[in-house]
């Protein structure tokens, strides 16, 4: 069973993505670990980028075949022999839609002839010709079978029915592939799309009709609805036809998170096997079952493919699993506050919000009481900013003491003016308690700042270690590590000085002000 993994071009076409060629090496390496057998890394034809990174690609060292895309054309697949690819992936059209759409005033009998003279030419050029008819699933299958013989005669080393817009369904995939395996002897592809969700379905029918290569991308991304998934396909034919395929499972969610992270194209929450909700459970009467016995509510272990069960806590959270928390956090808790943390729980979610991680340790220090040690704490903060022709604005409220302090000010920069809002506020309060040290802390002076936008730690290690294969590779993980997308999570770093005494903090939020503000305060209350 091989899989061909079209990430890098079936992927690549999905609208919004687009690598460079650097990411593309990146996501070949990750492919090439998980064990992928064919990587088809691009359209050699389809640019100087492209050209580069299939090139690059090829010459990495991997143990998979490499394959470029090309249309029944010489001077693609040229392109894909310049590009030192072992192999390429010719599609000619098949439905006579595609034809007269793409090759207007031709006949089936020319695309014959045109496929006839790619594949020979392809193959003087040394390369080994994976021939697919487009959009198959719409043409006249005696037609499609004639193409494929006269290609086979011509060399061709493999061939490919592709469902191009998506229309098979299992049992009709199922029996063509049956009716291509008793005509043809070379091993026959099967390249599915999503349109009506079921690509996973008939990829797996048409392996169960003898396919002995499937075609498939990471997270199922593609064009319109996507390509058939790897990760659902692989998990359903080994699980329940106990077929195996060369995927190292443990990698896959490294992999899909690496991919998401690289074409920045999110995972559906609830997408099977590597959706962030996949192994999501909410405690409650049914997680106490899942806790005794796995298999109660979970199908697929999730160690199988390198990930990790979540227990979320929400309104239907029991009470056993809320006192289990307040313990690993080191706190106690008596009947009454494990009450209360349930009731302000069900209030928060009651709003539609969902109780994540820092939220519940907020809830249960609230209600515990618990002293943070931290002498001023960032209650509100607004920013009028832009290109107006007057100056940023801000108000902020802090808590000082346990009392709130309210002040504004102008700045040159929003982050400006927030520190001198913060300030002011720090101001007002010295004078009016008479507090020196309090007074003293605006004589700070700001000695470092830096903002990086986060992305997963986990796929940042995962990066370096590809990279490690690949020295090319070193720079764009510095590059990564500071990449930014609007929605990006950003660290700041702030470093400040008071009577040479210099301390360090971090601020984090998808607000870079907000942000830095918190990391400036941070600061502060290490210097009180
Ligand atoms: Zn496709």
């Amino acid at each position: 069973m091989l899989i061909l993994d079209t990430t890098l071009r079936d992927g690549e076409q999905t609208p919004g993505i687009s690598l460079t060629v650097e990411k593309k090496l990146i996501i070949a390496h990750a492919l090439d670990e998980l064990g992928v057998d064919i990587i088809e890394a691009g359209t050699a034809i389809a640019g100087e980028e492209e050209f580069k990174a299939i090139k690059e690609i090829a010459n990495s060292g991997l143990k998979a075949e490499v394959c470029s895309f090309a249309r029944i054309k010489e001077v693609d697949i040229d392109a894909v022999a310049n590009a030192d690819a072992d192999s390429v992936f010719m599609v000619a059209p098949s439905s006579d839609i595609h034809i007269r759409t793409k090759f207007p005033g031709k006949s089936r009998e020319d695309i014959i002839e045109i496929s006839v003279r790619a594949v020979e030419y392809a193959k003087e050029r040394g390369l080994t010709v994976e021939f697919g008819a487009e959009d198959s699933s719409r043409a006249d299958l005696g037609f499609v079978k004639e193409l494929f013989k006269a290609v086979v005669d011509a060399k061709a080393d493999r061939l490919t029915f592709t469902d191009t817009v998506g229309v098979l369904i299992p049992e009709k995939a199922e029996r063509i592939m049956r009716e291509l395996r008793s005509t043809f002897k070379v091993p026959i592809a099967f390249h599915g799309h999503n349109d009506f969700g079921l690509a996973t379905a008939n990829t797996v029918y048409a392996v169960k009709g003898g396919a002995k290569e499937i075609h498939v991308t990471v997270n199922g991304l593609g064009e319109r609805a996507g390509n058939a998934p790897l990760e659902e396909v692989v998990l359903v034919l080994e699980t329940f036809y106990g077929i195996k395929t060369n995927i190292r499972k443990e990698k896959i969610y490294e992999v899909s998170k690496l991919v998401e992270t690289l074409t920045r194209f999110p995972i559906a929450l609830n997408k099977p096997v590597v959706g962030y909700n996949a192994f999501m459970h909410e405690s409650g009467i049914h997680t106490s079952a899942l806790l005794r016995n796995t298999i109660s509510y979970e199908p697929i272990p999730p160690e199988l493919i390198g990930r990790k069960r979540a227990i979320v806590h929400g309104k239907h959270s029991g009470k056993a699993s809320i006192i289990k928390l307040v313990e690993e956090l080191g706190y106690e808790a008596d009947d009454e506050q494990v009450k209360m943390i349930m009731k302000r729980i069900k209030e928060f979610e009651g709003k539609g919000k969902r109780v994540m991680g820092s939220d519940l340790i907020k809830i249960i220090e609230d209600v515990l009481k618990v002293k943070r040690g931290r002498k001023i704490i960032l209650k509100g903060l607004n920013v009028v900013c832009g290109k107006s022709g007057t100056s940023p604005h801000a108000s902020i409220k802090i808590s000082l003491n346990g009392e709130d302090v309210e002040a504004t000010a102008l700045g040159k920069g929003p982050f400006d003016a927030s520190v001198r809002a913060l300030k002011n506020a720090l101001k007002n309060y010295a004078e009016k308690k008479g507090d020196r040290s309090i007074g003293e802390l605006v004589n700070v002076k700001l000695v470092n700042y830096k903002a990086n936008a986060i992305i997963d730690d986990k796929v940042v290690d995962y990066m370096e270690r590809l990279a490690e294969r690949n020295p090319k590779l070193s720079d764009l993980i510095e590059r990564i590590r500071i990449m930014t997308g609007t929605d990006a999570p950003v660290d700041v770093i702030i470093q400040l000085e008071k009577d040479d005494k210099v301390v360090t903090a971090i601020g984090r939020s998808t607000d870079i002000i907000h942000a830095s503000v918190e990391a400036y305060i941070e600061c502060l209350n290490k210097l009180i």
